[in-house]
């Protein structure tokens, strides 16, 4: 296999973790970042890779980005809209609107302008394979985190419906919901909730594992994993698939 990949957020967490499981089998991959730090630490270790400084809430940066990668490639194999952030943590009624809409426009819009562009391209070409990140928060209700479940069950309405929409363009379209992966977001993530629900972070975390059939969490390359069978011979006739990657998810409120 040697795709041409795009990752959304792919220079650290999840992202990069698609991003140099692609990269390790020698597939061309461009990474965008909001993150000007983290696009260059990521460039430097990979300099075989197409690297950008872009929002993926912006259309002017995420124009200026997949223009330039379509003159430079001529097309698109697998794209990855993987940007999302973690929203805030509360009671409706003390959420913050700007927050909330912060929430929904990295996990939603730009992943809408991601897959606008991936559509059209995929179109002409007729083929690709879209997967997009939404998380075992786009499957159940999730108290205390309104704005992030919203944002992820959008993202299964969006998979479902582009399956359906690019199904017959011989475009595949899945989405990934990873649970709870080990690293710096969750930790942060962690101290967000116990703060909102007056608990410790070492009972926060126990929840998260109380829920989960495996009694795990998982890692970032479980999910890498999960998008590389996606998009393998083994997965050619998978599509409009909400894939949890998360250990068997019993409830996200234990
Ligand atoms: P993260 O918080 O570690 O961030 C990864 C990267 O995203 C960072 O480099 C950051 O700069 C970039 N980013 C943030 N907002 C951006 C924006 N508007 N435009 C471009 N880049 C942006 O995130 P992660 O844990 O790697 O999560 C990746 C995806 O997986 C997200 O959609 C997230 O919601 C989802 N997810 C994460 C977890 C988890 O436990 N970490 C669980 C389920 C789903």
């Amino acid at each position: 296999m040697s795709s041409r990949v795009l990752v959304t957020a792919g220079a650290s967490g999840i992202g990069r973790a698609i991003a140099e499981r692609f990269l390790g089998e020698g597939n061309r991959v461009a990474i965008c970042d909001a993150d000007p730090a983290a696009v260059k630490a990521f460039a430097e270790t990979h300099p075989a890779a197409i690297t950008a400084v872009a929002d993926v809430t912006s259309e002017e940066d995420m124009d200026r980005f997949l223009t330039g990668l379509e003159a430079d490639w001529g097309g698109i194999d697998i794209v990855c809209a993987n940007a999302g952030t973690g929203g805030p943590a509360g009671a409706i009624e003390t959420l913050d609107y700007t927050e909330w809409q912060r929430c929904v426009a990295t996990n939603l819009h730009g992943a809408f302008l991601t897959c606008r562009w991936a559509a059209r391209v995929m179109k002409a070409q007729g083929h690709g394979l879209i997967t997009l990140t939404s998380s075992t928060a786009g499957l159940y209700g999730y108290p205390f985190r309104s704005p992030y479940a919203s944002a992820k069950w959008a993202i299964v309405g969006l998979t479902k419906t582009l399956a359906m929409e690019l199904g017959p363009h011989g475009i595949r379209v899945n989405a990934v919901c990873p649970g709870a992966v080990e690293g710096d977001r969750m930790d942060r993530v962690v101290a967000m909730e116990a703060r909102a629900r007056g608990e410790t972070e070492e009972a926060i975390r126990q929840s998260y594992v109380k829920g989960v059939s495996l009694r795990t969490w998982v890692t970032a390359e479980d999910v890498a994993n999960s998008i590389h069978f996606l998009a393998s011979e083994a997965g050619a006739r998978i599509s409009g698939q909400i894939l949890a990657i998360d250990g068997h998810t019993e409830t996200l409120a234990p």
